[in-house]
């Protein structure tokens, strides 16, 4: 099974949000014309801007969740520490959390996500800071099958979707790992395709791109291979609980970019 990264459909949709961060400091002044456009870029086009400091020195994240589905600290730790090592940012990578109301679907395609993004997000690149935003939702993906349950998409160069409620679905079965090891797995996992992995944007440092599942890595127990967003797959991938770490190609990959 493919993900579709590129497919866009505008409409209109509103709902409402609240804030728990400490401010909200990273939204622009009001009246100030702020341009979107460095922000709706392919998924990988800002690959290489998100593992160098030479235009950003920093990364401010802000990340939404619908009402219940907060990530865990935990969460947030892991992948606070997933990133450290990856990017350089000298002057700091910055997470904030946002609570808001379920938009009220039942299922969502990726242009309902875009949609959503577009009434939401506030975090648009500034200077020298990289701003990425990302959704925990509710619902499921609308294009789902029977032995495919999506758990998360990356969907625009700085902007990427878990449903945090099929996750929990799958951490609630008898013997699954838990709510934390999976929303962290598939948290790297999206984040590691606006990385550009596998060949999504960082070139290839050698032939380990799963072709048949388009921008995944060959090695079973990589943190890029193709199981590790559905929840069919994920749950038979982990072993002993822990966070499937990238492979020796796909971190060489990212260090011949820019990375650490
Ligand atoms: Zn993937
Ligand atoms: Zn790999």
């Amino acid at each position: 099974m493919s993900r579709k990264y590129f497919i866009w459909v505008f409409f209109v949709f509103s709902l409402s949000c609240s804030s728990d961060g400490d401010s909200g400091g990273d939204n622009q002044p009001i009246g100030e014309t702020v341009d979107k456009t460095p922000n709706q870029q392919a998924v990988g086009d800002t690959a290489q801007d998100l593992l160098v400091d030479e235009t950003f020195t920093s990364l401010y994240l802000e990340l939404y969740y619908v009402e219940g589905l907060r990530p865990s600290s935990e969460t947030i730790d892991h992948f606070t520490d997933f990133l450290e090592r990856r990017l350089n940012k000298p002057q700091g990578i910055r997470i904030e959390l946002f609570e808001m109301t379920s938009p009220g679907q039942e299922s969502y395609s990726v242009a309902d996500i875009r949609t959503i993004e577009d009434d939401i997000r506030t975090a648009y690149n500034d200077g020298s800071a990289l701003k990425a935003f990302g959704l925990f939702l509710d619902g499921a993906y609308a294009e789902n099958t029977e032995n495919g349950s999506v758990l998360g998409i990356a969907y625009r160069n700085t902007s990427f979707v878990l449903f945090s409620e099929t996750i929990r679905e799958f951490s609630g079965q008898p013997l699954a790992p838990s709510t934390t090891v999976l929303e962290s797995t598939v948290l790297d996992h999206e984040f590691g395709h606006l990385l550009g992995l596998v060949n999504a944007g960082t070139p290839l440092q050698s032939q380990h791109q799963d072709v048949e599942y388009g921008r995944h890595c060959t090695a079973e127990d990589c943190l890029m291979y193709w199981t590790a967003e559905t929840g069919e797959g994920l749950v038979n991938m982990i072993s002993g609980g822990a966070v499937p770490p990238l492979d020796q190609a796909c971190l060489d990959d990212l260090r011949a970019f820019g990375g650490k």
